[in-house]
């Protein structure tokens, strides 16, 4: 074991938790954290949460309500073209359908992925 501060400095960030590495394997966004966690976040509940005005509609994520979006998603929709990050914060997925205003915040991008995961 590798004597190290790192830990007790992450923590002054409080719940502040940012990627490392940010790849997209198959249909899934692979994130591994600064905690040392990893998610495994499946393209396709990504884009159903995407927090963006148009599409929020009714979801919660913390409530996992769904509801039949109010507008239909093709394959395309599930598609994830470019992830440019958003200020270092968050990042703002390109999806195959051009949709383009979701941006994902790391605080919410882990919260999807946590509650996808359970
Ligand atoms: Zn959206």
């Amino acid at each position: 074991m590798k004597a190290s501060t790192s830990q007790s400095r992450a923590a002054d960030y409080g719940s502040t938790v940012h990627p490392v590495d940010l790849q997209t394997i198959g249909n899934e966004l692979a994130i591994r954290w600064n905690d040392g966690s990893e998610s495994f976040l499946k393209l396709e509940s990504m884009r159903r949460h995407c927090p963006c005005a148009g599409c929020r509609g009714e979801m919660d994520v913390m409530g996992n309500l769904y509801k039949s979006p109010s507008r239909p998603y093709s394959p395309e929709s599930f598609v994830l073209r470019q992830l440019p990050l958003v200020g270092g914060y968050a990042v703002q997925p390109v999806w195959g359908d051009g949709h383009a205003t979701g941006i994902f915040s790391w605080d919410y991008l882990k919260r999807v992925a946590d509650a996808e995961t359970i």
